[in-house]
């Protein structure tokens, strides 16, 4: 059933690209209007910076995505995405080691950016009822009392029974809001200056056997002691399509490398060879690409008592956060799966419709910005109003780190904890249900139990200057050798 006339979405990145596919059953026609030129292929834009570096996608995300448009996974894969199982296919370096490879149920499809973009482009681009214009930029709002009735873009105007903000992290929706007599929105910040750096590499031919990873991550040293500032980086070498890798390096709060140079020195000091190694075995194809947009930022529209009719908000406009935990484009993509459900349940666009979504959107944001506060919360380096008084600071900064890698030890030997831990990576649950679990407490005593007493029922820990080994440690293989 049809809602309304015309919906336009602006932006036409990963947020606007769902959106549209939400909205194309409930209004005649859908407008995404995109300032960039969009590239038939997988290419960068200008309007996507972040595109150059690695982008996970959550199982969430994925089928949030799934579920807006049928056969994404399967069109992605046959692009030249990779469907992996990390436990099995990624060497993971964290406090304790590296972790012993087996077999779970959790799998995830890597690809890069402008690829996953691409594929979402395409599946917009079957919907008969939506059009793209490209090239065109947005720049204000046409309001009526409480509503918002139509864009203006170059020197065109549009009339809207319904408009969808989906301009990113720059989005400028919430200045014209004020001028048309909407109050400032709240806006909750904290930045724990965080720092990308970039590389992309074609991947050997050939591959020596130790090297039987697709995915290599590199967590932080739990060191307190000096060190070079390298063994803080989270380094990940990330598998993407065409037999090709981005060499990444991120820290909080550190210089990063920008010459091609000095990213090659840098990596040569991270806290296991094995990167520097994989790295001059391939053919690096770019630049090195550096990013500081990376700050946690909410506008809080759901606070407004009486928030503008005709308009919602996804993705990045709205929340964006610490890229560090892979999350923005699945939280898009939920935001709009449930844009769709609210579409779905209502007969007509009446005021109310608007605080309800705000209302349920509040929600599924709070899972993604806690899971990012409860670690940058505890960075010195952090600004903004949610940076904690001092003393809390410090207790967060204690207690995260070393907590992340006991839950991570427990993971590796508790089944039900690392499905559970699982869940919270790929924000199908959330970190506050995961601690309140009864068998997850349980199975996190049984582990500081079994430390303390010295055993481990799988083998970790091994040194980070050898090769992580290709041992299959899952009991069904353990039972076999
Ligand atoms: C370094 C880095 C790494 C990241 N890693 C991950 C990751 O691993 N996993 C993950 O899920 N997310 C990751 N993210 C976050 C992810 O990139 C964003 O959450 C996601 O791109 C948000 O999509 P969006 O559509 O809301 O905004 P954007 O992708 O920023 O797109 C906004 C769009 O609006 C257009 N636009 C802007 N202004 C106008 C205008 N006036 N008129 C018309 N069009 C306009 C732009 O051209 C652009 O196309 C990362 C981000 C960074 C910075």
């Amino acid at each position: 059933m049809h809602l309304g006339k015309t919906a336009v979405v602006l932006g036409g990145s990963a947020a606007g690209l769902c959106t549209a596919g939400a909205l194309a059953p409930y209004f005649e026609e859908v407008l995404v209007l995109e300032r960039d030129e969009l590239p038939a292929q997988a290419e960068h834009r200008r309007g996507v910076p972040q595109s150059k570096h690695p982008h996970f996608l959550l199982n969430s995300g994925r089928r949030a995505i799934g579920a807006l448009f049928p056969r994404f996974e399967a069109d992605l894969i046959a692009a030249g995405g990779l469907h992996l199982m990390p436990s099995m296919d990624a060497a993971y370096l964290d406090g304790e080691g590296w972790s012993a490879r087996k077999r779970s149920a959790m799998t995830m499809v890597y690809g890069s950016r402008i690829l996953i973009e691409r594929v979402l482009r395409d599946k917009v681009r079957e919907l008969p009822n939506v059009t793209i214009r490209e090239g065109v930029t947005v720049n204000a709002l046409s309001t009526h009392s409480q509503r918002v009735t139509g864009v203006g873009f170059d020197d065109e105007e549009k009339i809207a029974d319904f408009v969808v903000d989906a301009m990113g992290r720059g989005s400028s929706v919430s200045s014209w809001l004020v001028a048309a007599g909407w109050p400032e929105p709240e806006v909750r910040t904290l930045d724990a200056k965080v720092t990308y750096t970039s590389r992309w590499y074609e991947l050997p031919a050939d591959r020596p056997e130790a090297w039987w990873w697709q995915h290599l991550v590199i967590m932080p040293t739990p060191d307190k002691g000096k060190h070079p500032d390298e063994h803080d980086f989270l380094v990940n070498f990330f598998p993407i399509e065409g037999n090709r890798a981005i060499a990444c390096m991120g820290s909080w709060g550190l210089d990063m490398p920008r010459t091609t140079d000095a990213f090659v020195e840098a990596a040569r000091r991270v806290r296991t060879p094995l990167f520097s190694t994989a790295m001059d075995r391939c053919s690096p194809t770019s630049e090195v690409h550096l990013t500081r947009s990376t700050g946690n930022k909410w506008r809080r529209y759901d606070r407004w008592r009486t928030p503008p009719e005709g308009l919602v908000f996804i993705g990045d406009s709205i929340c964006a956060f610490n890229p560090f935990y892979g999350q923005g484009i699945s939280s898009a993509a939920i935001s709009a799966l449930l844009l769709r459900e609210h579409l779905s349940r209502t007969t007509s666009l009446e005021p109310r419709f608007y605080s309800r979504f705000l209302a349920a959107q509040r929600k599924a944001l709070n899972v993604p910005w806690r899971l990012a506060m409860a670690r940058d919360q505890g960075y010195e380096c952090a600004v903004g109003t949610e940076k904690p008084p001092e003393w809390r600071r410090r207790i967060i900064a204690a207690v995260s780190g070393p907590a992340f890698s006991f839950i991570v030890g427990a993971a590796r030997e508790d089944p039900v904890v690392d499905e559970h831990f699982a869940k919270v990576f790929n924000l199908d649950e959330s970190l506050g249900d995961m601690m309140t679990n009864p068998r997850v407490i349980a199975g996190l005593l049984r582990y500081r139990i079994r430390t303390a007493l010295g055993r481990h029922r799988v083998p970790f820990g091994f040194d980070p200057q050898v090769d992580p080994p290709a041992t299959d440690y899952s009991p069904a293989a353990a039972a076999v050798r």
